[in-house]
């Protein structure tokens, strides 16, 4: 009989040339990094400008939305973020870091990127004792479903015409999507030991990195 075959939870090494960049203001970005390194990628703590123009791709992680946009405009970050963002710079936001890039956040009072046209509800799922766990087919995510972790989590509940719809839950409701460089999820990836999410953004990092027209392969000066 044959045997069957071991769910896939590696993904393939990490790009070599390119660093990326986890914003560390608030949230669960060391669990990011652990992530990121074990798939052998050369990741970065950002808090500063210095940090942030070091990098070729960003994850904004999870964490509390409102702190986290406050913490960018007292670290000085929030405009050459949203200006590196503009210009190409890959970035990933898991959770609170989606409702960061979101155009459209009802119940936050200024959306502080404002680079993604999606509409996402905060805390949509209910309080932190409503959290929950669900398997998820992953569009550009081989293998068996992921494993997704939803902790007082957002929903995307629109999408522009340029934005692709990666993933649903069984009910539709829209939990992960991409526009070009941006991608966006409202589960936390960074918690299960499944390294596929991370491994599909260091491939769009590594895309971005080798078609960008100056600077070749793409690294930023340390
Ligand atoms: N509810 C949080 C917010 O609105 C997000 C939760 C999370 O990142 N796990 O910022």
């Amino acid at each position: 009989m044959p045997r069957a075959s071991r769910t896939p939870v590696s993904a393939p090494p990490a790009p070599a040339d390119v660093r990326v960049g986890v914003l560390a203001l608030q949230g669960d970005f060391a669990e990011h990094l652990v992530a990121l390194r074990a798939l052998g990628a050369d990741a970065i703590e950002v808090r500063t400008l210095e940090q942030l123009s070091a990098v070729n791709g960003l994850i904004i992680p999870g964490g509390e939305s409102t702190t986290i946009a406050r913490l960018l405009i007292a670290f000085d970050l929030l405009g050459p973020l949203r200006d590196r963002i503009v210009k190409g710079l890959p970035v990933w936001g898991t959770c609170a870091g989606a409702i960061l890039l979101a155009k459209h956040v009802p119940n936050l009072d200024r959306p502080p990127l404002a680079v993604m046209d999606i509409t996402v509800e905060r805390n949509a799922f209910g309080r932190q004792v409503d959290s929950f766990e669900a398997n998820l087919k992953v569009e550009g995510i081989e293998g068996a479903p992921l494993r997704a972790i939803f902790i007082r989590a957002p929903l995307i509940s629109r999408i522009g015409r340029s934005v692709a719809l990666l993933a649903t839950l069984k009910d539709g409701t829209i939990v992960a999507a991409s526009q070009g460089h941006l991608l966006a999820t409202s589960f936390h990836p960074e918690l299960t030991e499944d390294r596929r999410m991370h491994g599909l953004f260091l491939q769009m990092v590594a895309e971005a990195a080798a078609s960008r027209p100056t600077g070749g392969s793409g690294r930023p000066p340390r």
